[in-house]
């Protein structure tokens, strides 16, 4: 898939847009100003695989915890760049605690939310001036939650003068004023000074058509990085789903050079489910790679017994422990291997041979034996008991003469 192209922008130690890989990114939900849950829960959302992590500034006590948050991290030999979330007051935070600014990595402003009427401009600027003092660069985040009144405004007034065939629906006039939102302040960022190689840009709503058009007509009006997201996606199965429908719709058309995942957790849980679903939408869509992959069928009468699901199961989660010391171990490329775990010979022999390396287990009235396939040729046999051992044996041999 050709990639829209677009200019990068170096935030902390990563790279976002050009050639860099999409990046995974994540949000705390630890109140800011407590410096050791916060830091513990970066820690957290960095080992599982964050590469970027953002947390609200909302008021003064906040502000006053970032270089503490960024010192704490930095003694743990932590150095994922992080992200100040700014609404309403971001202007004020930043003059009375230039520190903040200074020990951030990027600063997200809302255009929607960073000041009203008159006041819109000029505390958008102050933001702005103190991203340029201290050389950091800027998401500029539109979100339908706060659009901008005034475009939105503007052009409600303008389609209500139009024709009634040609009056836009209320959905693309969404679009539009977060795209028309988006572009404005990115071009105002640049007239107060910023440069072009330090300015983010999003365009979130909780609808996936929406968010799915918005991006596409982003995409087409602007050069810079783009961060995805399907805001407020909800909770639980119909979050991810969401999530990922209208991720991979954006991403499929070559859009978007960094991604958050924004789940509801449950009462609880921990926060790094949305690192782990953004991780497996990019390996989905061929984009990146971070764990072995296991392909197994969903099964169906021909399966004997449940044991084809334990092994399927039992396999995952090895490849999951696994990967992590592999990883330590300096391998590299096992990411993308693919086992296929299959219920029965119908499709598992095909899977199995597609696959890096593929087990079929014996469906019903079978002859009781699973053959194993590596490389596309059938190297052994398994039975009895010792299968699932067996067959962890040979992907281990199998990630030793390969990666
Ligand atoms: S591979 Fe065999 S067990 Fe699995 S779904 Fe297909 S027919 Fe059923």
């Amino acid at each position: 898939m050709k990639r829209r192209e677009s200019i990068e922008v170096q935030v902390g130690k990563v790279g976002i847009g050009a050639d860099n890989p999409i990046r995974i990114q994540s949000m705390t939900n630890t109140p800011t100003s407590d410096v050791d849950a916060t830091v513990s829960q970066i820690i957290e959302l960095i080992e599982a695989g964050s590469e970027l992590v953002r947390f609200t500034v909302k008021d003064f006590k906040d502000a006053e915890a970032v270089p503490k948050i960024k010192e704490k991290l930095e003694q743990e030999k932590y150095d994922a760049p992080l992200i100040g979330d700014f609404h309403y007051n971001g202007h004020l935070l930043l003059k009375k605690y230039p520190e903040a600014a200074q020990a951030l990595d990027k600063l997200r402003i809302n255009p929607g939310n960073v000041g009203f009427g008159n006041s819109h401009d000029s505390n958008f600027k102050m933001i702005i001036d103190k991203a340029i003092e201290f050389g950091k660069p800027v998401r500029i985040g539109v979100n339908f939650g706060s659009i901008d009144q005034r475009i939105f405004m503007r052009l409600m007034d303008e389609n209500s003068k139009k024709e009634q065939e040609e009056q836009k629906s209320s959905e693309e006039l969404v679009v539009e004023a977060m795209c028309q939102s988006a572009v404005e302040s990115e071009n105002l960022a640049k007239e107060y000074g910023m440069k072009p190689n330090k300015i983010i840009l999003s365009a979130k709503v909780s609808d996936v058509s929406s968010v799915v058009n918005a991006y596409t007509e982003l995409a087409k009006l602007t050069k810079q990085p783009l961060h995805l997201g399907l805001t407020e996606a909800g909770m639980g199965e119909k979050g991810i789903i969401a999530t990922a429908a209208a991720l991979s719709t954006i991403l499929n058309k070559g859009i978007g050079d960094t991604i958050r995942v924004s789940l509801t957790p449950r009462p609880g849980a921990s926060r790094t489910e949305e690192v782990k679903v953004a991780q497996q939408i990019l390996q989905a869509n061929g984009l990146r790679s971070f764990l072995p992959s296991v392909t197994s069928c969903p099964g169906c009468g021909r399966t004997s017994s449940a044991l084809f699901q334990e092994i399927a199961e039992e396999i995952t989660e090895y490849l999951q422990k696994r990967a992590k010391e592999w990883k330590k171990a300096g391998k590299k490329g096992f990411e993308e291997m693919r086992v296929a775990v299959m219920g029965c010979v119908v499709n598992g022999l095909g899977e199995s041979r597609n696959a890096n390396i593929g087990l079929s287990l014996p469906g019903s009235g079978e002859d009781p034996v699973s053959p194993v396939y590596a490389d596309g040729k059938e190297i052994t046999r398994l039975h009895g008991e010792t299968r699932i051992s067996d067959f962890k044996k040979l992907i281990e041999e199998y990630v030793e003469n390969h990666y």
